[in-house]
Formats: structure tokens, C-alpha cells, sequence
């Protein structure tokens, strides 16, 4: 096929190549066609015509720029806003839609516009086929009667689109279509080289209408249409002879430019002699071994050039992203021409944190985030924002329990201002996060008025001002050309939707949130062409691959959902339907577009196969993320495509990223960058990692006070216990509307004091199941006092977990059954009871050892018979008595404290009673022929251990249990990394 190109190429002369177009399927294919031909003719010719080269969208521009009295052309923005307009307005004049008019549905519609239109079909034939399907089975089936109601609006929308287009003298392509056909052009194209197949084979193909306006556009001498044996077999040749009668055919197997030495087909490379496809485990470990395969060969002789070199992937995302990570690591030049969507661009995702600031209500996840965004400067009083005042902000919102609302966030700030009293802790902290508060309170006015409904054009308008009074550069961009073009598409964008309400609907009002999902639709449909690297291992998508010329070629990432890729469908309507409006229905077949879609992308994959000149690999990966994924369908027909194989063994595992060099011993620091070798010779002074210090020994430290909670969370991981109690870091604050955890605590343990001291008041020694109704009622009294003291919005939150729901028991059945289910006659019920001495504790070797202890005991019961029982309330999780000591140790000291005031009892239960968990109850259990004793004896000896851990500074990262980790607050600064090997 390039052969063909290159011939019909080099027979043009500049007069004839300016008349002449050549239909490939992206932008990126254009320029790939241009270098291999290039490549070619510039062998043996010092000049060479070039002809225009586009994909479909640039034939008709090119055919628009030569016609005369061209109505007004549309932007795609001009028509998605023209269409919201009459869809909007069909609906206000009764036709009511089944679904919401969302702007991605909008984009969805015009979509099925086009597919009706490019078929070749009018509105009449869509509403009338669909309609004969569907009204047989509307009063059975209430899916026909939704679509048959979904057909009678699209329709009519469709209508009043056409009937504006032309009453505004305007043109979509399709009567951009009509107008071409109607009048010569006196500058005609003369000759067009289709160099893509159809639409069924190709989602860049050719619609049945392309072919028609090439078969009929006047002064068009010539149509030439270009394709492999391969893709004619898979039933192209059918469609193009019914798409273009009276085609010539002309077979040309006999021009190949390959040397007598070549053969005509690569060499299939493969891992072994039954392996065909080499699976690595993910695509960054596909592209590493590729990176270890081309430095091999580099070593050991006379390798092809890179640029002779392909890599070939069936989307570019996200290898282009992975490739600069893993070739930049391994020093591999590498160049890629693509396009990638734009709203994946670095300013896009700012532009995406103000419509996120505004759709949230200045949420404190999405305020912060924005104050902290490098592409954006704010400034407080002529300062710089310092990182920890956004940090002390943050914390401080999320304390205050701030969700979002313009209102909030100034009632906090006054608050700041007046609050009196806050010296401590939180005075510093809203001391340093002054600065960032202003700016916050002072954003957020600025972006208020987008939250309210008001005029499109005016919000778009605010949106472009906040941007550029402050957007700045980036301090050390890497690539500013590239950022500068990213800001110039955004705000041309931007520019470009406020130009398309302006003149089609500048009345439009919308809101923050309206706002917001329409600039991102609208930014979510563009694309960027972005070009990696200048020189070196070519990274291309299949498109542009087709028109490479390349020595050696790997297909990249055969995974089932790639290789083929899966067809994109409407979201209106399934493919039997949409099949009714096909130019050549196949009644007696309605699967037969998909068979003939699948043949043809298999036909794609063996001509790719057969791409390279001299060797050609296949390399497939088995997870993504987590998952695991099945290799393509494609990969089982390798073998059977008669290449001939040559089995090559694997590249040798030498060092050859950047991460390899720095791990050798010693490092071979002269491989890496230079900024990384800076890092590497500070680390280098660091002490060794086989030193005590990196396997958590931080030297002695002297705990202030004794505490069983924080002893727990040691025995839990004594690494996270040194984060949080050594280094003293704060948890990263977490939204919520309920109070924190302390904070509700208190507020239930305030509710059963009460509850407890009147039942006792009352007379009452236990509560029986007898007793439950009195109880009952007398808590709920207790509970509607406590309530009413609570802010509004609080008490509506607690009281369901109070009194329960239809999905759960509340807190008063749980304490109630958990009281009525033990019987026992209480003399004397201890609620907060306070521990405040030194307590004798068994250490290991059955030795004693004082421990001086506070704590207040949530509730201690002193029973008939000389007894006692612990009960500790927990609001949600209860822990492990096997890994916590806490109950144990309250156990043993307060029998000591009770013996001490003259009322010695020994203990008969301890327990945690969770208020709101899935157990209600977990008691300390001894094992058969154990007494309570030994369990208390156990976790005084771990208790005492751990003290003596503690104070020798023995913090190595253990997490137990391991799942720990998925929820430490303190991950990102834990060093597991350096002690697991040790510890494993
Ligand atoms: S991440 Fe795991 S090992 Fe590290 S401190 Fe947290 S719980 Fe311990």
C-alpha cells in the first residue's frame, strides 16, 4: 500500500499535487505517510510535490475552502449549543424527552445526527423505519413505547436543527454536502487518494456519503482507492464496488522497493519456539523489556537505527505516558506524534479545580486544592501563600467541620476574628492559616456568583477572568512551549463556546453545576496534538503505523479489549436498531456488520504484522492495575499467518534504568542525570541502611505519661505509635458532619451517666428483661434532654443512631438488651471511673513492676458477692483482646484501687460493648481450664514489655494486623520500605 502511494505520489508535479488530496485516518497517519515517503522518493529526486493530506474532516475543509459562496460554516461548538437550544425548546413546547437534555447527551444526539445523516438516510427514513418497528410491540412493551417516544423527539428536534441551519444560511458538513455537489468549484479537486477504508472497517473510514460525494462531485477526474489484499478479502472490495460502481481494479503485488535481499514479509521474533506472544506482567513492564531488548542489542553489535524501530500500540494512552517515565529511566530516545485528549493536560486540570470549587460549594477538599494548585498565583496582603498556611486552613476546616457554602466560610472567619480564649494549639493554628483563609473567603466571593443561575455568557465570561487574573507559569516547567499551546487551546476553547451562545442562544442561563459539566463536556471532546521527543524509537498508535516504513516493529499490549478494540455504540439506541437505518440493510443476516467489522480488524492486525522489513515482535501484559486480563483473540492467529520464526533469547537482566544504576553497589552515579546524582551524593552521606536507626531503633525516649490507649496503638504497629507520639504528626483531617469521635464520646458517655445515677436513684440494682420497658422509657427521657442540647443539624444526625432505624438497632436497644441479657444484681454502678496511681504490674519473668497509670474506665459494675465487671463502651470497631491490653490492664489496676479504698472484689467479666458495630458485645474469654487471671496476667507482661520497648526507642514498622496499613494515617511517612526484608 505505501508502495502504491509512493508511485502515485511521485508521478505528481507541484501543479497537480495542489489539486490533489489523500484521505488517511488521523493527522498522525499524514505525517507518518509523508515521512515514508519521503524517505523513499528523496533517495532519487532532489524535490518532490506534496500533495494535501488529511483525514476526512480535512477533506471537507479543504473542499469548503474551494467552493464560492459557501454558506456559513458551524463549529462543533456552534452546533452542540444550537442543538441544546431547539432540543430545549421542543421540549417547552410539549414533546417531552425520557431523558434528562444533559450536555453529554446533547453531544450524544448530534452524534446520532451525523450517523443518520452520513448513512445517507433522511429524518423521514429514520422516523419511519424506526416506527415500523417499534409501534407493533409499544402497548406490550414499555421499552418500545420509551424509544418509540424517544424516536418522536429526536426527531422532531432533528427538524427544527435543519430547519435553523437553514433559515441562518448556515451549513453543518451535510449541507456543506449538498452545497459541493449543487456547484462546480473553480478550483476542483482533480484527484482524491482514499487511503482508508470504510466506515465499517475503520472507525477514521469513510461514510456511505464520502464515497457518494467522491462518485459525484463535479471536476473530480480522479478517485484512487488504496488498500491491502488483506483488508479487500475481509469483504472491502464488496462494499467499495457497491459504494463506487464502475470501479477499475487494479492488483499491484510486483512494485515492492524491497532489495532482492529482502524478503517480502519480517521474521517473527519470538520468546520461545511455542511461545509466539511474550507476556510480561503489566504495559510498564512490557515497555521496560523493550528498553532492556534495545540496549542489549546496542552492546552486542551493529543494532537497526532507532528510528528504524517501531513500537506499535492500539491506543496511545497510556503507554505515551508510561513510555516517558520507563525510556527516559533507561536513557532510550523516544518520539511520539499523537493526539491526547485535552482535558488531560496539566492546565485543563487547573481549570477543572475552579469548576470544582464552584460545583461543590467551596467544598474544603476542592477549595484547598485550588489554593495549592501551581498553575494558579494568590496572594494575601501581598504575600505569597506559604504551604503551611493552606495546610493549617485545611486542618482547621475540617476541625470546624466546614462543608462547603460562601456563608460558612465567612461566619468562620468573623469567628476568628472574635473568638476569644484560643491560645493554645488551635490559636496557632488559626494564626497560620490567616493569610490562607482570606485568600480562601476572598476566592470564593469571586467565584459566587458562578454558583447562582444566571446568563451563559456572562458566567464563561467570569470563568475567563478568574483565569487570567490568576493563572501564572509554572516556576520549572519542563516543556513551556507545550503548556503555553495547552493554555491557548483552553481559553480558545472557552472563547470559542462563549462565541457559539452569543449567537445561538445568548439568552441560556445556567447554573454553577450546569456550568461546570458544560465547560467539561465541551473541553472533554477536544484533542491535542502533542509531539514527544524529537528523534529516536518511534511510539505509534495502529492508524498511523499503517503508513510507517520500518526495519523492525513490536505490536504492543494484545490484550482482549484492544486488539480489536470494542466498536463505539450509541447510547440511544442498540445496533439491531440503528442497523435499520444502514444503507444495504441485511435482512437476512443483522450481524453481519459486525462479523465483516471483525474481519476487518483482523485484516488490520495481519497487514501490521507484516509491516517491518526485516523482524517483527508481538508482546501482550496479564494485569492491569489489579486485574487480570486475557490476552486478544488476535494473538491465537500468529502462528497460523506463516511468518517465518526466529526464536531470540531474552535480553540479559544487566542494569539499565537510572533506579538499577543507583542501586548498585557502589552506586554508578556517572548513569544517571545530573540532577539526580546531586540527590544521590547527599543520600550517599546518609548512614548505611544496615544501620539500627533505618530498622526503627530511634534511641532512647521517655514516654510523659503512661496511657493503655496509646500502649494499644504501639502493640498495634510501634512504627505508626513513633509517628504519632514521638514525632507528634497530626492525622490528615477527614470531612464529616458528626462531631469527632471524642467528641460524641463524651456525649454518650454524659447520656448513661445519667441514665445510670436516676435507675439507681430510682431503686432499681440491675436491669431485667422485666425492667426493659421502665428503662427504656427513662433513657429516652435522658436522650431527648441531650438532644435538645445539640445544634439542630447534629440532633437530626444522632437521634436515628439513638433510637434506631428500620436498618438497624439503635444505641438504646443495644445497652438495654446487652443489660437485660446479663442478669446480675449491681450494688453500685461506677461510671467514668477514674484510675489515677501507681498500680503493681506482672512483667515477664514473673517479676512486678509499678506502673504509674491514668485513665477513666467508661463504666465498672460492683456485683453481689464480693465481684466486678468492666465494661468499656466503643462507638464502631472493638478491638482484638488478643493484640490490645486495654481492658486487661483497666481490670488488674482497678481491682487494686477497689482493695485500696477497702472494697476488694475480685473480677468476674470485662467487656467492650460497641455502640454502633457489627458485635454488640466482645468479652475478654478465657480458654477452657483458664481463669480470667491468666488473660490478665498475659497482657500485663505485654504491657510491661512494651514500656520497656518504648523507652529503649524500639519503633520498627509491624503492622498487626498487616491490612493495618491500608488505612495508616501515617503511610506516607512510614519507613515499612526499609525494615519488611529484615522483619519478613
Ligand atoms: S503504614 Fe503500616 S507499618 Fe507503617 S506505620 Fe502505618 S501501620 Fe505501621
Amino acid at each position: 500500500m505505501q508502495d502504491q502511494l509512493a508511485g502515485l505520489i511521485s508521478g505528481l508535479d507541484l501543479e497537480t499535487a495542489t489539486d490533489t488530496f489523500v484521505v488517511v485516518p488521523t493527522r498522525a497517519a499524514g505525517e507518518q505517510l509523508r515521512r515514508s515517503v519521503e524517505d523513499r522518493l528523496l533517495q532519487t529526486r532532489a524535490v518532490m510535490a506534496w500533495p494535501n493530506v488529511g483525514p476526512r474532516a480535512d477533506l471537507y475543509r479543504e473542499l469548503a475552502s474551494r467552493a464560492t459562496r459557501t454558506p456559513l460554516p458551524l463549529s462543533e461548538f456552534d452546533r452542540e449549543v444550537l442543538l441544546a437550544r431547539v432540543a430545549r425548546e421542543v421540549r417547552q413546547a410539549g414533546l417531552e424527552p425520557p431523558f434528562a437534555l444533559r450536555p453529554s447527551l446533547v453531544a450524544e444526539m448530534v452524534a446520532l445526527y451525523d450517523h443518520i445523516r452520513r448513512q445517507a438516510r433522511t429524518l423521514e427514513d429514520f422516523d419511519r423505519n424506526l416506527r415500523a418497528e417499534l409501534e407493533p410491540s409499544a402497548d406490550t412493551d414499555r421499552g418500545a413505547a420509551q424509544l418509540l417516544g424517544q424516536t418522536a423527539f429526536l426527531t422532531a428536534v432533528f427538524t427544527a436543527y435543519e430547519r435553523q441551519l437553514a433559515a441562518l444560511g448556515a451549513s453543518d458538513e451535510h449541507r456543506l454536502r449538498e452545497h459541493l455537489l449543487a456547484a462546480a468549484s473553480p478550483r476542483p479537486l482533480q484527484h482524491v487518494l482514499v487511503a482508508v477504508a470504510d466506515r465499517v472497517a475503520d472507525a477514521d473510514g469513510l461514510w456511505p456519503v464520502d464515497f457518494a460525494l467522491l462518485a459525484q462531485l463535479p471536476r473530480l477526474a480522479r478517485v484512487d482507492v488504496i488498500a491491502t489484499e488483506a483488508l479487500l478479502a475481509s469483504g472491502f472490495l464488496e462494499r467499495v464496488h457497491a459504494a463506487l460502481p464502475g470501479l477499475d481494479e487494479v492488483l499491484d503485488a510486483g512494485s515492492v522497493s524491497r532489495t532482492s535481499t529482502e524478503s517480502a514479509a519480517p521474521r517473527l521474533v519470538v520468546p520461545a519456539a511455542d511461545v509466539l506472544v511474550a507476556i510480561a506482567r503489566d504495559r510498564e513492564e512490557e515497555l521496560a523489556l523493550v528498553a532492556r531488548r534495545l540496549k542489549a542489542a546496542r552492546r552486542s553489535g551493529a543494532p537497526p537505527p532507532l528510528a528504524r524501530q517501531a513500537l506499535i500500540v492500539r491506543r496511545p494512552l497510556p503507554y505515551l505516558y508510561l513510555a516517558r517515565s520507563v525510556f527516559g529511566g533507561a536513557g532510550v530516545p523516544f518520539e511520539a506524534l499523537d493526539t491526547l485528549p485535552l482535558a488531560a493536560e496539566p492546565f485543563a486540570a487547573a481549570l477543572d479545580l475552579v469548576l470544582d470549587a464552584v460545583a461543590t460549594s467551596f467544598a474544603r477538599p476542592a477549595l484547598v486544592g485550588l489554593l495549592r494548585s501551581p498553575h494558579f498565583t494568590f496572594e494575601a496582603a501581598s504575600l505569597h501563600l506559604s504551604e503551611q498556611a493552606i495546610g493549617a486552613l485545611d486542618r482547621a476546616l475540617a476541625e470546624a467541620r466546614y462543608l462547603g457554602g460562601l456563608d460558612r466560610l465567612s461566619a468562620l472567619s468573623n469567628g476568628w476574628d472574635t473568638a476569644t480564649g484560643h491560645t493554645g494549639r488551635e490559636g496557632r493554628r488559626r494564626r497560620l492559616a490567616r493569610p490562607a483563609m482570606d485568600v480562601a473567603l476572598d476566592l470564593a466571593r469571586q467565584l459566587a456568583p458562578l454558583s447562582e443561575p444566571g446568563p451563559v455568557l456572562q458566567q464563561l465570561e467570569s470563568v475567563q477572568t478568574f483565569l487570567s487574573r490568576h493563572h501564572r507559569p509554572l516556576a520549572h516547567d519542563p516543556d513551556p512551549e507545550r503548556s503555553a499551546r495547552v493554555r491557548r487551546a483552553v481559553t480558545g476553547a472557552l472563547a470559542a463556546l462563549g462565541a457559539a451562545y452569543a449567537v445561538h442562544d445568548a439568552g441560556a442561563e445556567v447554573t454553577g453545576g450546569d456550568l461546570s459539566s458544560t465547560i467539561r463536556r465541551f473541553l472533554g471532546g477536544q484533542t491535542f496534538a502533542v509531539r514527544t521527543g524529537v528523534a529516536g524509537l518511534c511510539l505509534l498508535d495502529a492508524q498511523a503505523a499503517r503508513f510507517a516504513d520500518v526495519d523492525e516493529a513490536q505490536l504492543l499490549g494484545l490484550v482482549e479489549g484492544e486488539w480489536p478494540e470494542p466498536a463505539r455504540r450509541s447510547i440511544f439506541y442498540p445496533p439491531s436498531l440503528l442497523g435499520l437505518i444502514d444503507p444495504a440493510p441485511a435482512a437476512d443476516d443483522p450481524n453481519r456488520r459486525e462479523s465483516e467489522a471483525r474481519a476487518a480488524a483482523r485484516a488490520a492486525f495481519v497487514d501490521l504484522l507484516g509491516l517491518a522489513r526485516h523482524h517483527v515482535r508481538a508482546s501482550a501484559f496479564s494485569l492491569e492495575f489489579d486485574t487480570i486480563v486475557e490476552p486478544s483473540p488476535f494473538a491465537d492467529d500468529i502462528g497460523a499467518i506463516g511468518l517465518a520464526v526466529e526464536v531470540a533469547d531474552l535480553p540479559p537482566s544487566t542494569a539499565v534504568f537510572a533506579e538499577e544504576a543507583l542501586l548498585a553497589v557502589p552506586p554508578a552515579l556517572e548513569a544517571v542525570s545530573p540532577q539526580a546524582r546531586a540527590w544521590a551524593v547527599i543520600r550517599q552521606d546518609r548512614s548505611a541502611s544496615g544501620d539500627r536507626r533505618f530498622l526503627g531503633e530511634a534511641g532512647p525516649w521517655a514516654m510523659p505519661r503512661v496511657s493503655v490507649s496509646r500502649i494499644d496503638r504501639y502493640l498495634k504497629c510501634p512504627f505508626q505509635f513513633f509517628a504519632s507520639e514521638v514525632l507528634a504528626l497530626e492525622e490528615e483531617p477527614e470531612d464529616g458532619d458528626l462531631p469527632p469521635p471524642w467528641e460524641r464520646g463524651r456525649f454518650l458517655h454524659a447520656i448513661f451517666e445519667s441514665f445510670f445515677r436516676e435507675w439507681q436513684q430510682r431503686g432499681h440494682r440491675g436491669v431485667s428483661a422485666e425492667d426493659v420497658p421502665a428503662a427504656r422509657a427513662l433513657l429516652e427521657g435522658v436522650c431527648e434532654r441531650a438532644l435538645a442540647s445539640l445544634p439542630a443539624q447534629e440532633a437530626a444526625l444522632e437521634r436515628p443512631r439513638l433510637y434506631g432505624s428500620a436498618a438497624s438497632a439503635g444505641i438504646i436497644d443495644r445497652v438495654l438488651s446487652m443489660e437485660a441479657e446479663r442478669p446480675a444484681v449491681v450494688e453500685r454502678r461506677l461510671v467514668e471511673f477514674e484510675l489515677d496511681a501507681a498500680f503493681s504490674f506482672r512483667s515477664p519473668g514473673d517479676t512486678t513492676r509499678v506502673v504509674p497509670l491514668r485513665a477513666k474506665v467508661d463504666r465498672v459494675d460492683l456485683l453481689s458477692g464480693g465481684l466486678f465487671r468492666v465494661i468499656d463502651y466503643k462507638s464502631k470497631l472493638v478491638p482484638d483482646p488478643r493484640r490490645s491490653v486495654q481492658l486487661q490492664v483497666y481490670t488488674s489496676a482497678i481491682a487494686q484501687q477497689l482493695e485500696r479504698i477497702g472494697d476488694a472484689r475480685q473480677p468476674v467479666e470485662a467487656f467492650y460493648l460497641s455502640l454502633e458495630g457489627d458485635a454488640p458485645v466482645k468479652a475478654l474469654r478465657p480458654a477452657r481450664n483458664q481463669a480470667l487471671d491468666e488473660i490478665l496476667r498475659e497482657a500485663e507482661q505485654r504491657m510491661v514489655q512494651a514500656i520497656d520497648d518504648i523507652g529503649a526507642g524500639h519503633f520498627p514498622a509491624r503492622p498487626t494486623p498487616r491490612s493495618l496499613c491500608a488505612q495508616c494515617p501515617f503511610d506516607s511517612v512510614c519507613r515499612k520500605a526499609f525494615v519488611e526484608p529484615e522483619d519478613a
